[in-house]
């Protein structure tokens, strides 16, 4: 398989970071990496675009990175910060006349037809809506292009959602716990993105102290925290942290190491 390309789109918190209206130390640093964007990535690999979410900063994140194309979505849950910039594909469908296929879990997908019902409506249309194409994940892995994914499920709270490994990088946002049959399918990594909200513990999300665990747990080569509000400064944050370990930021270009 061939090398595989990650592009940190966004790596803040559902609100993101600035957070409207505060004058905190982070929301008014002047270093581009206190600016985070929601969380996403892009993976490409052998000409490919994946996107995993839709944040509602998709179309300012896509013209940011140039993304040229996207081949699938892969989607980790169905929260706001996840999923409402899906209108913003409809570019993606012009270029490339197709429609996009998107994976998620039932209830996910579920989801998404709710809350985009025109785009799911059937009969005739007097403006254009993205075009996409439902494909259910039973939580067996499946292949993209050549490039095996992993669906891993995540406690996030109350609820499971998805984290996705593809080689020898995993790609795990939301989530207060990894359970141990999910950690099992996250041995021998090169690139490992944890959820780190913040220092203060909070019910649906990791933190940083937590994460470091993890990382320490699991031994990925290199390890990212992602989903991060405005508690923590980049700069003065990961001068703090471990070795192999570091806080995301938005532009972030990851070449991970093929597998072996
Ligand atoms: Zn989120
Ligand atoms: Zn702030
Ligand atoms: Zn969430």
């Amino acid at each position: 398989m061939s090398a595989i390309h990650i592009t940190v789109l966004g790596s803040g918190t559902s609100s993101g970071v600035p957070t409207i209206g505060c004058t905190c130390e982070v929301c008014s640093s002047p270093d581009p990496r206190d600016r985070r964007l929601r969380p996403s990535i892009l993976v490409r690999y052998e000409g490919h675009g994946i996107l995993i979410d839709t944040t509602p900063d998709f179309r300012e994140q896509a013209l940011r990175a140039r993304i040229e194309r996207i081949d699938a979505i892969l989607y980790t849950h169905s929260h706001a910060d996840h999923i409402l910039g899906l209108d913003d594909v409809r570019p993606f469908n012009y270029r490339q006349r197709s429609s996009i296929p998107i994976y998620g879990m039932d209830e996910t997908l579920e989801a998404i037809q709710r809350v985009f019902r025109y785009a799911f409506d059937e009969g005739p249309r007097e403006s254009a809506v993205p075009r996409l194409d439902l494909r259910s994940l039973n939580g067996e892995p499946f292949e993209l292009f050549g490039q095996q994914f992993t669906p891993i499920p995540l406690v996030h709270g109350k609820s499971t959602v998805l984290g996705f490994r593809f080689g020898r990088a995993a790609y795990l946002t939301d989530h207060s716990e990894i359970p141990e049959e999910s950690k099992a399918k996250l041995r021998d990594l090169d690139v490992l993105f944890l959820d780190a909200l913040r220092h203060r513990p909070h019910p649906t999300h990791s933190t940083v102290e937590k994460s470091i665990q993890t990382a320490q747990e699991l031994k990925p080569s290199r390890t990212f925290f992602t989903h991060i509000c405005h508690d923590l400064h980049h700069q003065k944050t990961e001068a703090a942290l471990p070795p192999g370990v570091h806080l995301a930021y938005d532009g972030l270009e990851i070449d991970v190491e093929p597998v072996r």
